[in-house]
């Protein structure tokens, strides 16, 4: 049970809080693709990673630090090539950040690129996922983690000969992944809306909220406080009014305001911004479909593309529009 909030906790953190810190604090609106061309590092390449709560900084090489990365990042269970594709997404916002770091340092943990929480990418080491995980875990997993890093050795993504700075990833999409300007606010050039069609196994494609009519005006009216709904017209009251080309709601109209989905999503804690609402008897239906932002790959449906017999590189290129994957030097 442990192990499994530590893990949801991750992913969590992973499909919710990076992203929005990524794109927060990236002022990627104004220049979308860096127009010089970043020196793509050297593949002995150290990393600096600030631990949080020991307070102090650990040097590592490179390709360890990926391992203990994807180890809290994708079910070691998943497929190898599925394993290798969260190997090189996780090694390339890594060199992204070195990049920067090198540029204009780091603000939060001014003495080291990259931390070991959800601010970078949580990064477990091996003593703490041999406690968090178990000794059988290690010994079963840990060598297909190893397996996936080493066989991807020193690839990282890049777009026009730049290393990528988002490569953002999710649970499910629900069939079709979102355009980055859709769920964020900037917009992305590889982070684009493309089909994921092997995704049948996740186990949160679709999923089912259920609240009663008082609880959600409520909730809706503590919120936004000078919104009028009427409980005998909630059916007529609540609609979706527009939604994004992968199908997760941008704009709903509840009662007299016109809510973002994403701010559904967050007050009523649901798995997705796609979904449908539907007024059963005192009861409003939430249906979700999908688990997470849905921009850029979608985990569930990378293991399924693996499963389908698809290469690492054929599910980065389809999830990441227009990348290529280039080894360091
Ligand atoms: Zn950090």
């Amino acid at each position: 049970m442990k192990n499994l909030f530590i893990w949801m906790g991750s992913i969590i953190g992973i499909i919710i809080i990076i992203p929005m810190i990524l794109i927060q604090s990236c002022d990627i609106q104004k220049s979308p693709v860096q127009k010089t061309k970043q020196k793509i590092l050297k593949n002995d390449q150290k990393v600096h990673v600030y631990l949080q709560n020991q307070k102090k900084v650990q040097t590592l090489d490179l390709e360890e630090y990926v391992k203990g990365v994807i180890s809290g990042e994708m079910p070691a269970t998943f497929e190898m090539e599925a394993l290798k594709a969260q190997a090189v997404a996780a090694r390339s916002y890594a060199v992204s950040r070195i990049n920067a770091y090198k540029k204009n340092g780091n603000q939060v943990h001014p003495k080291a690129e990259l931390c070991d929480t959800v601010h970078c990418q949580v990064w477990l080491s091996k003593e703490k996922l041999t406690e968090i995980k178990s000794e059988q875990w290690m010994n079963n997993y840990w060598p297909r983690i190893e397996e996936a890093v080493e066989k991807t050795s020193s690839m990282i993504m890049t777009y026009e000969d730049n290393p990528i700075d988002q490569p953002l990833f999710h649970s499910t999409s629900g069939g079709k992944t979102e355009n980055s300007e859709d769920v964020f606010t900037a917009w992305v050039p590889y982070l684009r809306s493309v089909e994921s069609p092997y995704e049948k196994d996740a186990p949160h494609f679709t999923d089912d909220e259920t609240i009663s009519i008082s609880d959600f005006i409520n909730k809706i009216k503590q919120k936004y406080n000078d919104c009028t709904i009427d409980p005998a017209k909630i059916s007529t009251d609540i609609a979706i009014v527009e939604r994004s080309e992968g199908g997760r709601i941008l704009k709903i109209k509840v009662g007299n305001k016109t809510l973002k989905g994403r701010e559904i999503r967050e007050l009523f804690g649901l798995r997705s911004a796609n979904f449908k609402i539907d007024i059963q008897g005192d009861q409003v239906k939430f249906t979700t479909v999908g688990y997470g932002h849905g921009v850029g790959m979608s985990q569930w449906g990378a293991n399924g593309m693996a499963k389908e017999g698809h290469s690492f590189e054929e599910i980065l290129k389809h999830y990441y529009v227009g990348v290529e994957i280039e080894k360091m030097k």
